[in-house]
């Protein structure tokens, strides 16, 4: 008998959506298909990155760049941090992966509010730790509640800003407040996958406001949002040089593939760009959100590039939005089983996804 470890009782596969061909297929649609379910939005790359990705076919031999040692330093430089305080990573996913091996014993704690992004407390079981969950107040993270929640064995805790899949954030001041409350035996880790889509005065930069200014914290970006290269799997995080050094030696050596690299770079003076899907992506927000509550819904106030709002029977309403070839998240896996996430899309793809809310709320009625 082959024995898994038992860390793993317990322990769900993640379940991504079918890919969209075979989708297409076992509905029997024609048209294109709306996907408003995995937050990657609906920009591709910038141009100098598509650009990079078509010469890239010729390298493809080679193998990359183990130490990102290019887009380690421009990083670095655009953030006024060291090369030794940022790590590379095939996406955020990896790079919390390498936290978990770097930082976690059996029976050690990992705090974070629930319902959010499920990858750290998957992590965490993996290896036999222990997720503790505290609640989020209004869609976003109740910072005093987790602060609450932490103990002697926690060694982890996530700040989630904005929180997926409810779009809030918390304030500087709540965030400063709630950094100052924990002991130096815990090291925070403020997820900004979204970063780049909020703009409120209030929205505390963590690596700029508490890296930079010298608290021991980690925080994490990604390329797979606002720049729109999920598919190639780039992130990053910057945080103090023996957080880095202890995560580069548990991460696989070339895990990081050159046209990952390269695009990353490329797309790092997109700033015009960049600045403008933020733009397009606040005005899809509103009218996506008001859409929703001329339907009778309550979104949460969100500052990211999704909408969450609370539906009785999320599954089966996504499931019935299938057939109308709109692609939505029942946020079961995130601890929200009774509410759809909604990636901001374009205006089109807004219209045809309220148009079929119409429908499947027409017909249950
Ligand atoms: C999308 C997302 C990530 C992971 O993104 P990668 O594609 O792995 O870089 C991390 N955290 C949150 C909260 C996210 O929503």
């Amino acid at each position: 008998m082959t024995a898994f470890r038992r860390a793993l009782e317990g322990l769900a596969a993640y379940e991504p959506g079918p890919p969209i061909e075979l989708l297409r297929r076992r509905l029997g649609l024609t048209g294109p298909i709306v996907k408003l379910d995995a937050n990657e939005g609906s920009f591709g790359p910038v141009p100098a990155a598509v650009e990079v990705i078509r010469r890239a076919a010729d390298e493809a031999n080679r193998y990359p760049d183990g130490g990102c040692w290019a887009l380690r330093d421009a990083l670095a430089l655009r953030h006024g941090l060291a090369f030794e305080q940022v790590v590379v990573g095939p996406g955020v996913d990896a790079v919390l992966t390498y936290l978990a091996l770097a930082l976690l014993e059996p029976g050690d704690e990992v705090a974070f509010c629930w319902p959010t992004f499920p990858v750290y407390l998957s992590d965490a079981m993996k290896l036999g730790a222990m997720p503790v969950k505290a609640p989020l107040a209004g869609g976003a993270f109740d910072l005093e509640a987790l602060a609450d929640a932490v103990t002697g064995r926690t060694k982890l805790v996530f700040v989630t800003n904005p929180n997926n899949p409810t779009g809030g954030m918390v304030t500087r001041d709540q965030l400063a407040a709630f950094l100052d409350r924990l002991p130096d035996t815990v090291l925070p880790v403020v997820d900004e996958a979204y970063f780049e889509y909020v703009d409120e005065p209030d929205y505390p930069d963590a690596l700029v406001e508490h890296l930079r200014a010298g608290r021991r914290v980690v925080v994490l970006r990604t390329f797979s949002k606002i720049y729109g290269l999920a598919g190639l799997r780039v992130g990053w995080a910057a945080g103090p040089a023996d957080v880095v050094a202890a995560c580069i030696k548990v991460k696989n050596a070339f895990d990081v593939s050159q046209v990952a690299q390269d695009a990353a770079l490329a797309s790092l003076d997109a700033d015009d760009e960049i600045a403008r899907r933020r733009g397009l992506v606040a005005s899809g927000r509103e009218r996506l959100a008001a859409g929703l509550r001329a339907l009778g819904l309550e979104p949460l106030p969100s500052v990211a590039n999704f909408v969450w709002a609370p539906v009785p029977d999320a599954a089966a309403v996504a499931v019935a939005l299938e057939q109308h070839a709109v692609l939505v998240r029942c946020t079961a896996g995130f601890g929200a089983p009774e509410g759809i996430r909604v990636t901001v899309g374009t205006d089109d793809e807004i219209d045809v996804f309220l148009a079929a809310c119409a429908d499947v709320a027409g017909a249950s009625r």
